[in-house]
């Protein structure tokens, strides 16, 4: 047995099983592993320093889920996009494809909470072969995201077999990995496993890392595995109250992602999913955060803020107020909150009508 399926298999599943170490009364949290539940990892277990800091908050379960009456199980309205289970086809050119139900950690924040670990996931051969199927019917999609779950969690045969299959289909033009894996469990980025993904390029990895204190030696040589075999990583933040909802800790991790060869590509404002709105935070709150970030550290570490639309309707993009006002004269405010003009021309068919009233009156 390989070093990660160890780790994997040696789990805590079972609030009780943290009493000793830690103090905690752990007999509220039984009811609520056993609604949403629980795996943390000897690896990402080593992690946490104290009950209730930020990696205990993201792995650990916590009463306050099961007295959420405010956020619904699926607010993407993910089932009523999906043509064939499993398979999400919300964009024109894109579709992300879910492969494995299963995770190296179960995130308390996650917005597939309905349906990882459990048994309503089923994901079957079959259910891989209906995807790969619609992939192959619709043309016009180009970038395929295989998602979960963990994908990086099937086998690495399992693994080839799927990539093999998506770049059978001429169609496809990227194939992207979203994954948990170099955060929670990085011990599974083998030397095997990456002979196995770069076979498939162009393939991006995009990883999930929320607060510094993820990125360790092992975590940092997993991404430097995947990098050095010309994988592009990005990652997605999600902000989280009690994990990194203040501007210095975010910019650390946005820094640390840097220096680790990772680009930080999205920080989402946390979606409403049943179970977890004790982790949203405001709005105001992340567009303070994105501010703090923009020109006060490297453009490379300043990805976009989003929120993921409630409804389905995609990923929507947010900025703090840079743009004062619109027109002949464009005035900016910097990140200093300092302003600027400048100074617009006219759109090419606004010139051009000018021209012509300057020729109808010579
Ligand atoms: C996030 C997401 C994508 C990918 O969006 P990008 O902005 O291209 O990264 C595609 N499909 C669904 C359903 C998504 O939620
Ligand atoms: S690894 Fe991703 S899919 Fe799995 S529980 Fe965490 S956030 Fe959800």
């Amino acid at each position: 047995m390989e070093t990660w399926q160890k780790l994997l298999q040696a789990s805590i599943t079972r609030p009780a099983d943290l009493t000793r170490r830690f103090g905690i009364d752990s007999r509220p949290l039984e009811e609520v592993a056993e609604r949403y539940p629980m795996r943390v990892n000897p690896y990402y277990l080593s992690l946490i320093k104290s009950a209730g800091d930020p990696i205990w908050r993201q792995a650990v379960p916590s009463a306050e889920e099961l007295t959420d009456f405010t956020c619904p199980e699926d607010p993407l309205e993910e089932e009523n996009q999906s043509p064939v289970p499993n398979l999400v086809h919300r964009y024109p050119d894109r579709v992300l494809f879910l492969v494995c139900s299963e995770c190296a950690m179960y995130c308390r924040f996650c917005t597939r909470k309905r349906k990882v670990g459990g048994e309503e996931m089923a994901i079957t051969r079959t259910s891989i072969e209906e995807g790969l199927a619609y992939i192959r019917s619709r043309p016009e999609i180009r970038d395929v995201i295989l998602s979960g779950g963990d994908p990086l969690l099937l086998s690495d045969e399992r693994l080839e077999e799927i990539l093999k299959a998506l770049r059978a289909i001429p169609t496809v033009e990227i194939i992207r990995i979203g994954t948990r894996i170099p955060v929670v469990l990085p011990q599974r980025i083998t030397p095997a496993l990456v002979r196995v993904l770069r076979r498939h390029h162009p393939l991006y990895i995009n990883t999930h890392f929320n607060h510094p204190d993820e990125i360790t030696e092992s975590s940092s040589r997993a991404c430097a595995r995947l990098a050095d075999a010309g994988i592009p990583l990005g990652n997605q933040t999600v902000l989280l109250r009690g994990v990194n909802d203040d501007p210095s800790t975010m910019k650390r991790l946005m820094q640390k992602l840097l220096a680790i060869r990772v680009k930080p590509y999205y920080i989402y404002q946390a979606d409403m999913v049943k179970g977890t709105d004790h982790f949203r935070t405001s709005v105001e709150e992340g567009l303070e955060i994105v501010r703090a970030l923009r020109g006060h550290t490297s453009g490379m570490a300043s990805p976009a803020y989003v929120i993921d639309a409630p409804g389905g309707g995609g990923k929507i993009p947010l900025l703090p107020d840079y743009l004062q006002n619109l027109g002949e004269n464009v005035v900016l405010k910097n990140y200093l909150g300092e302003s600027y003009t400048y100074r617009n021309p006219p759109r090419p068919a606004e010139a051009e009508e000018s021209r012509r009233v300057v020729n109808a009156h010579p």
